[in-house]
């Protein structure tokens, strides 16, 4: 199959190609009939799949055939940086096609405040927005949804879990009943299946290969006591083949601490936090996507929706508390069929998280012996602490102690 088979609009497809897409990939082959249609859709399908295009690419050639001067349709989205990103696909899909559209979220000046309302209250074909901020815009202005087309609600799942449900109920009280709502969701736990069933239309679903990391990464683990990890992961980035690098931890304040920590490793490594200003996190953002920046540290914020090619390794510094979240996670390296290497430290009290992720995809991960001038590591015996679980006492945690625990991008455009 290829995009032609889709009959996009000329104008479309060079967009299209110009982005360097030649064939659709599996959640695009089965969701754009699906969504041409004008039929409901429940996708379940995780970042990586292509799963924006595969909602984009229908609205904006139903956008470009039968052009309104309304807002047609609104995209939900639970952070700014894939509310971000989702503005810039369509800018570049849209690149030759007369599509206008807008990212709204918050964080930003009144003068963006302003641009966004302003951008909302004129039309414009396609909304990108964070809940919150959309709200708020929805209860100050003078805005109309009354015509809109499409809703897409995108990381649905994400969005629950970020206490958003109220919000999206609230968002959708402001739309028309008759539209066609596309929710997309990494996963389909059953308060997902709910909101489907309150919000769709006798939605048909589809179902991508849930929970699988893709085939290209190298998935590597080292069983370690926290104080062991400052020293594997200098030794690690020594390897000068890892020259676009994302290390994950827990909390934020352990990503700033890292950072700090890691100042002496070649190449520049800088944090990204909530804590930074919005125009902070976009320099990041480019620099690393510009490859000045070798070493980008963050908390789950990154680990979904970032779309920066040619990562070639990630590190869980702490292991994610959800098989999910590893999933994400390990899916920046490894894109678009490239190979990359993901590596994850475990401690003794996240050996239990750990045999869950590798029981959800059905295999073990290779664990790496640790370099002899650190020591030994603890024993992988996740069995060990499930049984200390259950018998009430908590997990054993680390020797020593020593070590950590665990847009306005002007992104307003007219046509
Ligand atoms: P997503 O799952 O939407 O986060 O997309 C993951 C990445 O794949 C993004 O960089 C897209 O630009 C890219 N992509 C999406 N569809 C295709 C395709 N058909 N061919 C090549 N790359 C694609």
């Amino acid at each position: 199959m290829t995009f032609d088979d889709f009959k996009f609009d000329a104008s479309l497809l060079e967009g299209l190609y110009s982005m360097g897409y030649k064939t659709p990939t599996p959640i695009q082959e089965q969701a754009i009939p699906v969504i041409t249609e004008g039929k409901d859709l429940i996708a379940c399908a995780q970042t990586g799949t292509g799963k924006t295009a595969a909602y984009l690419l229908p609205i904006i050639d139903h956008i470009l055939h039968a052009p309104t001067r309304h807002l047609n349709t609104l995209i939900i989205a639970p952070t700014r940086e894939l509310t971000l990103q989702i503005d810039q696909q369509i800018d570049g899909m849209g690149y030759f096609c007369s599509v206008g559209s807008i990212a709204i979220y918050g964080g930003n000046d009144g003068i963006t405040w302003e641009k966004q309302r302003h951008a909302l209250e004129e039309g414009v074909d396609i909304v990108c927005a964070t809940p919150g901020r959309l709200i708020a815009l929805l209860q100050s202005g003078n805005i109309n949804f009354e015509h809109l087309q499409h809703l897409v609600l995108d990381e649905a799942d994400r969005m629950l879990d970020m206490g958003f449900l109220d919000d999206i109920k609230i968002i959708i009280g402001y739309l028309p009943k008759k539209r066609q709502t596309i929710l997309f969701s990494a996963t389909m736990p059953p308060k997902i299946r709910m909101l489907a069933k309150e919000i769709a239309n006798n939605p048909e679903q589809i179902n991508i290969a849930i929970s699988k990391p893709a085939a290209g990464i190298v998935q590597q683990a080292y069983v370690v006591y926290d104080n062991q990890k400052e020293a594997l992961i200098k030794g690690i980035l020594k390897n000068e083949d890892y020259q676009s690098v994302i290390i994950f931890s827990g909390t934020k304040d352990n990503v700033k601490l890292l950072e700090k920590t890691l100042q002496s490793v070649s190449g520049a490594v800088k944090a990204f936090h909530s804590d930074l200003e919005q125009s902070e996190r976009e320099e990041i953002m480019r620099e690393f996507k510009g490859k000045r920046l070798r070493v980008l540290i963050g908390t789950d914020i990154l680990s979904r929706g970032i779309d920066v090619d040619g990562i070639s390794l990630v590190v869980n510094y702490d292991a994610p508390g959800d098989p999910e979240d590893y999933i994400h996670r390990i899916g920046r390296t490894a894109r678009a069929s490239k190979a990359g290497v993901a590596i994850t430290f475990v401690n003794q009290r996240d050996q239990m998280k750990f045999s869950h992720i590798e029981a959800l995809m059905g295999y073990e991960v290779t664990k790496m012996p640790i370099p002899e001038n650190l020591g030994s590591g603890p024993e992988y015996n996740p069995e060990a602490q499930k049984k200390e679980m259950h018998r009430g006492g908590k997990p054993s945690s680390s020797k020593g102690g020593k070590g950590r625990s665990n847009s306005s991008k002007g992104s307003f455009r007219k046509r």
